[in-house]
């Protein structure tokens, strides 16, 4: 058997670090067996997924050093490896399914749906379909759906029981029927769920092991249920450990920077992050932390990976990230550090914004000293505002964070656009709500502009600034954030509603 394994990112945003991380035990993994690691695009939510964001996950996990034997720009003998040109896949299957009684037809519609969720949480139940269309006369179904009516496919599930299943870190593990949903397999719009097109290309494209984030074990039994429906057998599946935030809760842009580009930006070097993603969750027989790719590839377990969340700790990567930088060459130094930022193309983002404010060269350090460096400590009173409180300051700061969790693309215009309608939401001037952006951003009274000094940042730099700014302003307690989370939420369906009418 060859082993075959898959990283299947959803291509959503900026690319993510536990990507890298879920990426590289799968190739590490694969190499150990001589056998093939693929790349498989999973973007059936048509609504979030975009081709800038896939672009974004192809050229980042390049730049960590990960490589795919077939993938969406490695044609191979599966493809295609993007799942929306693989509707007609889907289609079939799932008309196997149908055929054999494992599937239905449901033509309920939001209105009943949002109702029935509704009515189960007053009561104290987890929401699920109620199985209302699972007792249609096949016949009847089927001929509605010729005459048009707008439907989804379920799959059947037991009424009872337990669904049984082995997880190759954890065992055995079970999970009750009562707790699975009739879950969608075919949406609306024709495209599959997650859940039906895992399945489908995991068997199709013959992947013999599935590691992945343990957010999906409570998924297991829908999964397990399908490839018994099918016929086939099952991929070995290894849960991973999720990433976590130093609270131990999951790994989370909220909180943390996460995105790909914020580490090759701020300077990590590439090999350093993958030696520490290869921390989290395994380690090496004689405990050593700092080591190679093909090191990790020759002594790989499986069976030493641990269950237990892994805190993703900046200071240890910094640490780590150290100790690569001071083992280079004094040319090798100088070349990595070229092609961080002080090249032609990184400078090229700068030229519009610097060319015209220099006269002699050495005017550009100080101007850019905060886009290439950390900006300075804040403290408190730089902002003081003629007519912002404190108090002001912080809101705009929490709304602005909240805000800029959706931005794309993120370009000086998005963001442009999206400061002035959440200004005009808040009914605060643009120029006052700019305001403690601009020191959060630069630390300064005079700075480059702000949209663009945001743009070179990129999301994760910029929120992390915003978030050390909110600190310097001392902090938002819980009880706040959760009052301002409300507030924000409101302003945010008000313009959602006002865009709508
Ligand atoms: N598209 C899923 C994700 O991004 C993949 C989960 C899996 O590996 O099965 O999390």
């Amino acid at each position: 058997m060859t082993v075959r394994t898959r990283v299947a990112p959803s291509p959503t945003g900026e690319p993510h670090v536990g990507t890298a991380y879920v990426a590289l035990f799968n190739w590490v993994f694969a190499r150990q067996y001589g056998g093939q690691f693929i790349l498989r695009i999973e973007d059936t939510d048509r609504e979030r997924s975009d081709s800038a964001s896939e672009a974004m996950i192809i050229e980042a996990l390049r730049w960590a050093g990960i490589d795919w034997d077939e993938g969406p720009d490695r044609e191979g003998p599966c493809g295609p490896y993007r799942q929306s040109e693989r509707g007609a896949v889907y289609r079939r299957h799932v008309r196997d399914l149908i055929d054999g009684g494992n599937a239905f037809y449901c033509f309920c519609g939001p209105d009943r749906l949002d109702a029935l969720r509704r009515a189960q949480r007053e009561r104290g139940e987890t929401s699920r379909y109620d199985g209302l269309c699972a007792g249609l006369d096949p016949e009847v179904s089927a001929s509605r759906v010729e005459a048009g009516e707008p439907h989804v496919v379920r799959m059947r599930v037991p009424p009872d029981g337990v669904c049984r299943f082995e997880d190759r870190l954890r065992g055995t593990i079970e999970i009750p029927w009562s707790q699975v949903d009739m879950q969608v397999l075919l949406k609306s719009d024709g495209f599959p769920t997650y859940h039906l097109a895992v399945v489908v290309d995991d068997h199709l494209m013959g992947i013999t092991h599935v590691l992945r984030g343990d957010d999906w074990i409570n998924s297991m039994p829908k999964h397990a249920l399908l490839y018994r429906h099918f016929g086939w057998d099952m991929p070995e599946h290894a849960h991973l450990p999720l990433l976590r935030n130093p609270d131990r809760s999951k790994l989370s842009k909220r909180k943390n920077p996460t995105s790909l580009h914020y580490f090759r930006d701020v300077g990590y070097l590439p090999e350093a992050l993958l030696n520490y993603l290869g921390l989290m969750g395994w380690s090496m027989p004689d405990e050593r932390e700092v080591f190679g790719i093909d090191e990790m590839v020759a002594e790989f377990d499986l069976d030493r990976v641990s269950t237990g969340g892994p805190v993703f700790d900046l200071e240890k990567l910094n640490w780590l990230n150290g100790q690569y930088i001071r083992n280079l060459t004094p040319d090798q130094f100088a070349d990595r550090v070229g092609q961080w930022t002080l090249n032609r193309d990184r400078l090229a983002q700068l030229v519009p914004l610097i060319q015209s404010r220099t006269e002699r060269f050495i005017d550009i350090a100080p101007q850019v000293d905060y886009l290439l460096g950390e900006r300075r400590e804040l403290s408190a009173d730089l902002f003081d505002h003629r007519t912002l409180t404190a108090e002001d300051c912080k809101r705009v700061l929490h709304h602005a964070l909240a805000m800029m969790a959706t931005v794309r693309p993120w370009d000086s215009g998005a963001l442009m656009g999206e400061c002035r309608a959440l200004a005009g939401a808040m009914d605060i001037r643009l120029r006052d709500f700019l305001f403690p952006l601009f020191v959060a951003v630069s630390g300064r009274a005079a700075a480059l502009p702000l949209f663009d000094s945001m743009a070179f940042l990129g999301p994760d730099l910029t929120r992390t600034r915003l978030r050390s700014a909110l600190a310097a302003l001392g902090g938002i307690s819980k009880k706040a954030t959760k009052r301002l989370d409300k507030d924000f939420a409101a302003l945010a369906r008000g313009s959602r509603d006002r865009a709508n009418n």
